[in-house]
């Protein structure tokens, strides 16, 4: 078994085994995996998550993630209806965006790990004349992408921005949700955000919270796409460690249930 997660947690980075997997849970999504077999350790000290796998997690994504998590083209949108649909007291991404919309002072903007793009969707109703920049790698949410922000720029890969200097400390507020715990190692794309993010630009996180290590590893947090759960501890030091200024850090509860840590920060600067 490999361990897939890297990252420096804490000073005192101790892992003892915590949940382990023989079949998926039950409302994983089913990618087909022969030889179901899968664990967490968890660093004693610091109650990050570190996940184990015997196979390649990344093939997972290469064809088949959105249509497994999303279904068909069709389905994407009925599921991006859906969501739009709920009510405040009902929706993780209205209440996301009125937490966000104190933070944000310009206008460009860049969300990495769009998805079906809800977020910057209702962003977008908030704060008028924001300049969009979306991030996605999956084809098939990138063909939706391209329904609702016509006018946008939208891009698959990060070295787009980070490749073209004009966008050195281009963007006043960079948002990056439920990403991190899908990479091997996250400090990776957070230097490189780093670099896209203005003097006085904000960069917003979230991660899934090893709060809900309560359910006995059982829960969508600890589902196999997720390489990392985080705790308040390892998500400052992380954060630190790449000289992030942490603004506001907070543990909640989701209106869907999910245990969350968000995170906002700034660049420390030199
Ligand atoms: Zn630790």
């Amino acid at each position: 078994m490999k361990l897939k997660a890297k990252l420096k947690c804490c000073e005192k980075k101790d892992l003892i085994k915590a949940f382990e997997y023989r079949e998926k849970p039950l409302f994983e999504t089913d990618f087909n995996i022969k030889n179901y077999n899968r664990y967490y350790k968890k660093c004693k000290n610091c109650e990050h998550y570190f996940s184990f796998l015997d196979f390649d997690i990344n093939k997972i994504y290469k064809k088949t993630y959105s249509e497994k998590t999303y279904g068909n083209s069709k389905k994407i949108e009925n599921t991006f209806k859906k969501i739009i649909s709920f009510p405040k007291h009902k929706s993780d991404n209205k209440n996301r965006v009125l937490r966000c919309t104190k933070f944000i002072k310009g206008k460009k903007f860049l969300d990495i790990g769009s998805g079906m793009g809800v977020f910057p969707f209702e962003l977008k109703k908030k704060i008028k004349n924001l300049k969009m920049n979306l991030l996605e790698k999956d084809k098939n949410l990138i063909n939706f992408l391209n329904k609702n922000f016509k006018n946008e720029n939208i891009k698959s890969d990060i070295n787009y921005f980070t490749k073209n200097k004009s966008y050195n400390k281009f963007f006043d507020f960079i948002s990056i949700n439920k990403v991190l715990e899908h990479l091997e190692n996250p400090e990776i794309i957070l230097k490189k955000v780093k670099k896209l993010l203005s003097n006085n630009g904000v960069l917003y996180i979230e991660v899934p919270d090893e709060k809900a290590s309560i359910a006995g590893g059982l829960r969508e947090e600890f589902f196999i796409e997720h390489l990392h759960v985080y705790s308040l501890k390892s998500l400052k030091n992380t954060l630190k460690k790449i000289k992030f200024k942490i603004l506001q850090i907070k543990s909640i509860k989701e209106k869907s249930g999910k245990f969350t840590i968000f995170a906002f920060c700034k660049n420390i600067k030199n």
